[in-house]
């Protein structure tokens, strides 16, 4: 599943009301695309935190359009399940990345292209 769209149809399926209700949600998860156009993108909220996260942003629940309370951590879950077929952590995501000098405080020398260490 790629588009919005698609996971909020999915969630009116799944909870009731209209897609429409959902919308919000899972356009909060997929923004992360405007970043990096391919499914890197996740890395940022297709996650357990990123759960988390959209609940402090959206509430604990929304009211969808027949009247229902539902949580936003369900909502979450199936996005990021539907994407990803489970729920990582960040630091399922994080331990992918191949650790660079810059990343830890290494500074490239231009002259030598050689890595020279702050001193200060
Ligand atoms: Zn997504």
């Amino acid at each position: 599943m790629a588009h919005p769209l698609k996971h909020a149809q999915s969630s009116a399926r799944k909870f009731g009301g209209r897609a429409e209700d959902y919308l919000p949600i899972h356009n909060w998860f997929d923004e992360s695309k405007a970043f990096l156009a391919d499914f890197r993108h996740r890395a940022l909220r297709h996650h357990a935190e990123g759960i988390f996260l959209a609940e402090k942003l959206f509430g604990v629940a929304i009211a969808n359009s027949d009247g229902n309370q539902v949580p936003v951590r369900y909502v979450g879950e199936q996005h990021v399940k539907e994407d990803l077929g489970r729920i990582p952590t960040a630091q399922d995501w994080l331990l992918q990345i191949k650790p660079q000098r810059w990343m830890y405080g290494q500074r490239l020398d231009k002259e030598t292209t050689s890595t020279k260490e702050e001193l200060v």
